[in-house]
Parts: structure tokens; sequence; C-alpha cells
């Protein structure tokens, strides 16, 4: 098994990952509504993404985007009449909602098998950002069995569900959080770091020697996109950007070509 380098062209595996997704649509019609509450800046640019993406495959892509202060009791009713119109579609959520909003209660009305951002407990579909790591390790030709595995970061749309799917893959994970005591020991002990927290500079990779996936999303003093690690030259990191960013877009359009074929 070759050494493992996080330093491939992921630009490069997106633009083949989607161009195979398109061979897989084929031309089958598959719609996604967008459901986004509010008009956070982040989360616009984040929509005009996914849309330019969804082009690229052939999905058809639809945002339905409602003021800040709607109740929750009117974001329900909007996904249940769409749903309605068209039972076939995927519908996802945009995060974050304004605060009054009952997320559970958002994420209940999201149609089961249209749940391609997996964000029902027991969706079918994996969480894309998870989802997309995998695949690039795979993409990568990693051996994960045996391995050791330093998560940081439990949230349950990143941390979480990625040990799951580590554990699964027989990797021995440890999953660090706020409370863990001597960080610095689990990174020393790990094989494969990855760093979900939001922080920039929570791993100063200087003194690391082991590849590490980031997925933090920070911005440096001078307003630039960055990641959780600094010192990162000559080291086995994953950019911010154009890394872990674009894996999870694509991973949402793997889960939507993977709802269309089982339909
Ligand atoms: P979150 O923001 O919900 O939680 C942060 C996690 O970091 C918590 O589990 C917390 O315990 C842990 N943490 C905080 N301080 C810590 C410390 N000092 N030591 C160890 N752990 C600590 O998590 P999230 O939603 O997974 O987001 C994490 C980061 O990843 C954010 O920057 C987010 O924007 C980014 N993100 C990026 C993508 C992407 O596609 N690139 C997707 C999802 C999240």
């Amino acid at each position: 098994m070759m050494e493992m380098t996080l330093l491939k062209d992921i630009k490069q595996y997106t633009k083949e990952w989607k161009a195979s997704l398109r061979d897989r649509l084929n031309g089958q019609a598959a719609t996604i509504y967008i459901i986004q509450i509010g008009d956070n800046e982040a989360s616009n640019r984040y929509v005009r993404n996914k849309i330019k993406d969804c082009e690229e495959v052939g999905i058809e892509a639809i945002c339905i985007k409602l003021p800040a202060e709607v109740t929750t009791e009117d974001v329900q009713e909007v996904m249940v009449k769409n749903y309605m119109a068209d039972p076939e579609a995927a519908m996802m959520v945009q995060l974050p909602v304004p605060a009054h909003i009952d997320l559970d209660k958002v994420i209940a009305a999201i149609p089961e098998k249209g749940d391609v951002d997996g964000m029902k407990p027991l969706s079918k579909f994996k969480p894309c950002t998870p989802l997309g790591i995998m695949k690039y390790l795979e993409h990568c030709e990693y051996d994960l069995p045996g391995k050791n595995v330093t998560i940081i970061g439990r949230s349950d749309i990143v941390g979480k569900p990625l040990a799951q799917m580590m554990t699964d893959a027989d990797a021995t994970v440890t999953l660090c959080h706020s409370k863990t005591k001597s960080l610095w020991l689990h990174v020393e002990t790990a094989d494969l770091i990855v760093s979900a927290v939001g922080k920039r500079g929570i791993l100063n990779c200087y003194a690391i020697h082991k590849p590490v996936i980031d997925v933090g999303i920070n911005f440096d003093e001078n307003g630039k996109l960055c990641g959780d690690c600094i010192n990162t030259e000559g080291r086995d990191v994953t950019p911010v950007p154009g890394g872990v960013g674009l894996l999870t877009r694509c991973a949402l359009l793997e889960n939507i070509v993977r709802m269309v074929e089982e339909r």
C-alpha cells in the first residue's frame, strides 16, 4: 500500500467525480429543493455553489428562500407542500437556521427518501462531509484497517458520523473534543488526524509529520478563508479552501444520484 499523501489534486478529483455522476445520471430527472431561511451571507454563497454543482451534473436545484422571521410551522408547511407537489425530489435545509426555528421539527419534515444531506437520525444517506472524506481516502488508496485515527471535534454532522464510518472501516478511532485533556498526546499517537473544530491554529503543523484532513473553516486576520491548521507548508494537509469543502459538495451530488438510482 502506498504512503499516504493528501496532497493529491482535490480539484481534479472532484472534477472527475462530478463527470462520473453525470454519466450515472444519464439525463434522468433529478430535483433537489434547498430550503434556506434568512439571508446569511455564507449560506447565500453555499447555496449558489450547490446550484452550480447540480447544474454541472444535470440536477435541477431549486432554492426556496424564506424570510428570517418565518415560524417553524411556516417552514414545515412549505416543505410539506413541496413534497406533495414533487414526492420524488430530494430536500435539504441550509444551515444555520435562525435561533427561533426548531431545527428538529424542520428536519422531521424532510421526506425520508429525499434526505440526501443525511440530516435525519436514521437517514439511509451518509452526511456529506464524512462521506466526502471517506471517498477521498479511498481515492488516495489509504489503508484504514488497523490505523489510529484521531478526530478532533464531535459534532453530529462531522466528527461523530466520521468516527462511526472509520470504525466500520476497521480503523481505531479516538474522538477528541473541547473537554479532552492532553490533546497533543492523541495527536502524537495518530497515523491520521482529522481536525473539525473551527479554530484557526488548533493544530500547529510545524511539529506534526502525519497526514491531516483539515475540515475547519475560519478567517485569518486579513479576512482570508483558512482552515484549523497553521504552518502547513511542506506538510501533508488538505488545503482550505480547495479541500474538504469541495469533497462535501460532491458528496451531496453523490447522494442525489444514489437517490435517483434507487427509486
Ligand atoms: P461544531 O462547530 O458543531 O463543534 C466544534 C467541535 O470542536 C465540538 O465538538 C467541540 O467539542 C470541539 N472543540 C472546540 N474547541 C476544542 C478544543 N480546544 N479542543 C478540542 N476540541 C474542541 O463542529 P462542526 O459543525 O463539525 O464544524 C467544525 C468546523 O468544520 C467549522 O469550522 C465548520 O465551519 C467546518 N465545517 C466545514 C465543512 C466543509 O465542508 N468544509 C463542513 C462542516 C463543517
